[in-house]
C-alpha cells in the first residue's frame, strides 16, 4: 500500500516510535528511522533497521535533534539524498520531564517544548519543500491524552502536545491545497519506557481511568498512525485520532 513512498519516524529507536518505523516499512514504504545521537542510541536504530530489513522492507537510521533546526537540515539532506524526498513525516520524538509547576525550572518548561512542539515544527518545515513539488504528503503529529485533559506534574509535556494539536490543524489548513493532509494521533497510556519509570501506584491510578481496563500497546497506537499515512485516510486532515482505551472521551 504504501510501495514507492519515503517515510520518515523521528525518536524510532524506541518505543512507539519503533513500531511505527516496522509497521509503515512492512506495508512497503522505506523508512528513515531517526534517532537522537547519544550513548548507545545509535545501537538501538540500527538494531531497528536491521529488524525492518530482516522482515523484507527497507530502512536506514539516520542521527538528528529534532530541537536543532541545523542537525534536522542535515539529516534531510541524507535522506534526499540516500532514499529520495520524504513523502510521510511522523512526529514521534518526546521527552517528559514531570514536576508540579511550583516547583518546574524554567529549563525543564523550555526541554519539553523545545523537543516535543518545536521539534515537531522544524521537522514539518523541513520536509516541505519535497511535500509541495510533489504535490503530496502525509504527516502525523504524535499529541497525547493529556494534551486534551491536562495532568498535574505535566504543565511543560502537556502544552507541548495541545500545541502540537493547534500545529496539526493550522499546517492542515495551510497545506491541504498541496496534497498535504496533517493529522494528530493522541495515545492514552502506553507500555513504553517512558511510562515504566513511574510508581506502581500511578499505574495503577492511570489504570481505573481506562474504560477497557488495561494499558494500550505501542501496536494500538501504531495501528492508528498507519491509517493516517495511508490513501486510506486521504479525505482526513486537521484531525485527531484519539487511542486510550476510552480513558478520555
Ligand atoms: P520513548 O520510548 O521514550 O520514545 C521517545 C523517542 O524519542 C525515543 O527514541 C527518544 O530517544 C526520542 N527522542 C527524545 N528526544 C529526541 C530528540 N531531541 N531528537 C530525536 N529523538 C528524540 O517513549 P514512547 O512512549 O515510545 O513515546 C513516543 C511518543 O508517544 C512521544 O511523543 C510521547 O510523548 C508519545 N506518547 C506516549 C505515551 C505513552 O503512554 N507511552 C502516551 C501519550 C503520548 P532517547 O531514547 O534517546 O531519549
Amino acid at each position: 500500500m504504501l510501495k514507492g513512498r519515503i517515510a520518515l519516524v523521528t525518536g524510532a529507536s524506541s518505543g512507539i516510535g519503533k513500531v511505527i518505523a516496522m509497521k509503515l516499512a512492512a506495508l512497503g514504504a522505506k523508512v528513515a528511522v531517526n534517532y537522537i545521537d547519544i550513548a548507545n542510541i545509535k545501537d538501538d536504530a540500527e538494531s531497528v533497521v536491521a529488524e525492518i530489513k530482516a522482515a523484507g522492507g527497507e530502512a536506514a537510521a539516520f542521527a538528528a535533534d529534532v530541537s536543532s533546526e541545523e542537525s534536522v537540515s542535515a539529516m534531510i539532506k541524507e535522506i534526499n539524498e540516500s532514499l529520495g524526498a520524504v513523502d510521510i513525516l511522523v512526529n514521534n520524538a518526546g521527552i517528559t520531564q514531570d514536576t508540579l509547576i511550583m516547583r518546574m525550572k524554567v529549563e525543564q518548561w523550555e526541554k519539553v517544548l523545545d523537543v516535543n512542539l518545536k521539534g515537531a515544527f522544524i521537522c514539518t518545515k523541513s520536509v516541505l519543500k519535497g511535500m509541495m513539488k510533489s504535490r503530496y504528503g502525509k504527516i502525523v503529529n504524535i499529541a497525547s491524552v493529556v494534551g486534551f485533559s491536562g495532568n498535574a506534574g505535566q504543565a511543560n509535556y502537556s502544552a507541548s502536545k495541545a500545541g502540537l494539536v493547534g500545529l496539526t490543524k493550522t499546517s492542515a489548513q495551510e497545506l491541504a491545497g498541496r496534497g498535504i493532509r496533517v493529522n494528530a494521533v493522541a495515545p492514552g497510556f502506553i507500555k513504553t519506557a517512558m511510562t515504566e519509570v513511574l510508581p506502581e501506584n500511578v499505574i495503577e491510578a492511570m489504570q481505573a481511568k481506562i474504560a477497557l481496563g488495561t494499558l494500550g500497546e505501542a501496536e494500538d497506537v501504531a495501528n492508528a498512525v498507519v491509517f493516517l499515512a495511508s490513501p486510506e485516510s486521504d479525505y482526513i486532515t486537521g484531525n485527531t485520532i484519539h487511542v486510550n482505551g476510552g480513558m478520555y472521551m
